[in-house]
C-alpha cells in the first residue's frame, strides 16, 4: 500500500480501550479525530456502572476487571493518567464445585486436603499415565476437550473443566477450539499442579503461575477510560456519544461515508481514514461482506450485601452445571470504594446467547434463581439487599468454536482491499484479548494512519493465540 500523505480526518468507531487509545495517539500527531460511541459513557466492556441503592452508591464493572500488562510504557501511561487513583490489588480465586471449595490455580496440597478420594486416585493415575497417553497430532487444530485431557488428564477434565466450559460457552467443549485453553490455561499442567506440593526450590518456586498482582482504579475499572475521554476532549478530539454507527459506504476500495444515528437523527460524515473497533461481523455486515462468526453474551446480576465481606476471593468460579452463573464476585475486593462504607455487593456473571431464554428472562426471575444458587453455595441470602441492578454485554466473548480461525481469516481477507479501513481491538479482530492488548492494538492502528506503514496483519497477530495472556504482568 502507498504511504498516505497528510491524512486530515480520521473516524474512530467505538469508544472502548482500543478506540480511545487510537484517538489519543492520532491527536498527539495533530490529526483531526472524531470518535463515535453508541453508549452514553466511554469505556466499552471496561466501563463501570453506578447504581444508587438505599444505602448509597455501588459500582460494578461488566465482570470485574483487573489491569495487568507486560508493557512498561503502557503501565507508565496509565499510571500518569490515574495518579493516586490507581490502587494495587492481589488476586485470590477459588473453584466451587460439588459442595467443595478448591484453590485456583489448582495445587496438589489443596486437592489432597479437599478432594474426594476417588478424584485424587483418578488424578494420580492420570499423572503416572499421562506421558504415555495419545496426544492430538496438531494442538492448533485440537478441541478444548482434547487439549485439557492431554495436559491435565481425564479426571480433572471431567471434574473441573467440562461442566464449567460447557456452561460458559454454551457448546460441548469437544466443539470448542483449543485456542482458548492455549491462551488461558497453557502455563499450568498436571505436572505443575503436582510440583506445587514440593517444598524445595525445585518444587513450588519453579512452578509457572498466573499474575497475582494487578492494578485497579479507586472508582472502578472504567475510571481509566472516563479519564482518558476527558483528556481527549481537552486535546480537541470530537466525541459523539449515544451515536450508533449504522452503515459504511464504499467506493473504489475506500470507505467514502460513515452513517450514524444520534437522538433519532440519521447523519453521514466523510473521513480520510476509518479505524473500526466494532465487532468484526458488524463491520462486515455494514459492507455487505459475509462473516460467520458468533459471540457469547453475558448478563450481570448485581445485588447489595448488607455486610462488609462475603469472602476474601477476587473470583469464585462456579463449576456446577446446575448453577446459572459462572462467576461470583465482590467488587469491593478490587477497591473498597465500590460499595458504601460497611456494605458490600455481589455480582454474578451469567453466560447466554443474545435473544435466548436467559437473555430475555425478567430480572426478577433471574434474581430468584441466582439467590437460590447462592443459598446452595452457603451464602446467607437474608443479608442481600432488596435492590437488583443488571447489565448486559452482547459481544462478551468471541465464540472460538472449531474452525473459527478459517472463518475469521476469510472475513479479514475480504476487508483487506479496503485501503483506508483499519480493524482493531478485541471486537474488531475477533480475538480473546485483554485490555492492555486492545490498547496496544489501538496505538498500532493510529501509527498506520500516521506513517502510512500497513500494520493490519501485525494488528491481527499482535500477542496472538500462541501467547499466554496472563503471565509476567509488570503491573
Ligand atoms: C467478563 C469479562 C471480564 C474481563 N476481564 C478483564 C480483565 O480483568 N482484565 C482485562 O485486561 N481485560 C478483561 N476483559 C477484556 C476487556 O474487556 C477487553 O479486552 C476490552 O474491553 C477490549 O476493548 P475494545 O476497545 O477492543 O472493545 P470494547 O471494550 O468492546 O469497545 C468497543 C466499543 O464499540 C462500541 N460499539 C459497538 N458497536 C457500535 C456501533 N454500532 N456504533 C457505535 N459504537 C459501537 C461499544 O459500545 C464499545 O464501547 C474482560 C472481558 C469480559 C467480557
Amino acid at each position: 500500500m502507498q504511504p498516505h500523505v497528510n491524512p486530515l480526518r480520521v473516524a474512530v468507531l467505538g469508544g472502548g480501550p482500543a478506540g480511545l487509545m487510537a484517538a489519543w495517539r492520532l491527536r498527539q500527531a495533530g490529526l483531526d479525530v472524531t470518535l463515535f460511541e453508541q453508549e452514553s459513557e466511554l469505556g466499552g466492556m471496561c466501563a463501570t456502572q453506578r447504581f444508587t441503592g438505599q444505602d448509597g452508591n455501588y459500582r460494578f464493572d461488566y465482570g470485574g476487571h483487573r489491569f495487568i500488562t507486560k508493557n512498561p510504557e503502557l503501565l507508565a501511561f496509565v499510571d500518569e493518567l490515574m495518579g493516586d487513583d490507581l490502587l494495587h490489588a492481589e488476586r485470590k480465586s477459588v473453584i466451587r464445585f460439588g459442595g467443595r471449595t478448591y484453590d485456583y490455580p489448582l495445587n496438589l496440597g489443596n486437592l489432597l486436603r479437599t478432594a474426594p478420594l476417588a478424584l485424587m486416585a483418578g488424578a494420580l493415575k492420570d499423572l503416572v499415565l499421562l506421558p504415555f497417553a495419545k496426544k492430538p497430532a496438531d494442538f492448533a487444530k485440537a478441541s478444548f476437550a482434547q487439549w485439557i485431557q492431554a495436559h491435565f488428564g481425564r479426571t480433572l477434565y471431567r471434574q473441573f473443566f467440562e461442566g464449567y466450559t460447557g456452561k460458559l460457552w454454551g457448546i460441548d467443549p469437544a466443539r470448542l477450539s483449543a485456542d482458548w485453553a492455549g491462551q488461558r490455561i497453557s502455563l499450568i499442567d498436571l505436572k505443575d499442579v503436582a510440583r506445587r506440593l514440593l517444598p524445595t526450590r525445585k518444587g513450588a518456586h519453579s512452578v509457572r503461575t498466573y499474575a497475582r498482582k494487578y492494578r485497579y482504579p479507586r472508582l472502578g475499572f472504567g475510571q481509566i477510560y472516563t479519564r482518558l475521554g476527558e483528556r481527549l476532549l481537552e486535546e480537541g478530539v470530537t466525541i459523539h456519544t449515544l451515536a450508533r454507527i449504522t452503515g459504511l459506504s464504499q467506493e473504489n476500495q475506500r470507505i467514502t461515508g460513515v452513517q450514524w444515528e444520534q437522538e433519532g437523527e440519521s447523519k453521514c460524515s466523510q473521513f480520510d481514514w476509518v479505524i473500526s473497533t466494532l465487532p468484526l461481523p458488524l463491520t462486515c455486515r455494514h459492507l455487505g461482506i459475509a462473516c460467520e462468526l458468533e459471540y457469547r453474551s453475558l448478563r450481570f446480576v448485581n445485588m447489595p450485601l448488607l455486610q462488609e465481606n462475603l469472602s476474601d476471593n477476587t473470583w469464585q468460579y462456579l463449576s456446577d452445571p446446575h448453577i446459572l452463573a459462572t462467576r461470583l464476585q465482590e467488587p469491593r475486593r478490587r477497591s473498597p470504594f465500590m460499595a458504601p462504607h460497611g456494605k458490600s455487593s455481589v455480582m454474578l456473571e451469567i453466560p447466554c446467547n443474545a435473544g435466548d431464554e436467559t437473555w430475555s428472562a425478567p430480572l426478577s426471575a433471574l434474581r430468584s434463581k441466582v439467590t437460590a444458587d447462592l443459598a446452595s453455595l452457603g451464602v446467607d441470602t437474608a443479608r442481600l439487599g432488596q435492590e437488583t441492578f443488571e447489565a448486559r454485554s452482547e459481544y462478551a466473548y468471541p465464540l472460538m468454536d472449531l474452525g473459527y480461525q478459517a472463518r475469521r481469516d476469510r472475513a479479514i481477507q475480504a476487508l483487506m482491499p479496503i485501503g483506508n479501513l483499519i480493524m482493531t481491538g478485541r471486537q474488531g479482530t475477533f480475538r480473546y484479548i485483554f485490555t492492555d492488548t486492545a490498547m496496544e492494538m489501538g496505538l498500532m492502528a493510529a501509527d498506520m494512519v500516521i506513517d502510512g506503514v500497513d500494520r493490519r496483519h501485525a494488528i491481527f497477530n499482535h500477542r496472538n493465540e500462541n501467547t499466554v495472556i496472563e503471565t509476567q504482568s509488570v503491573a
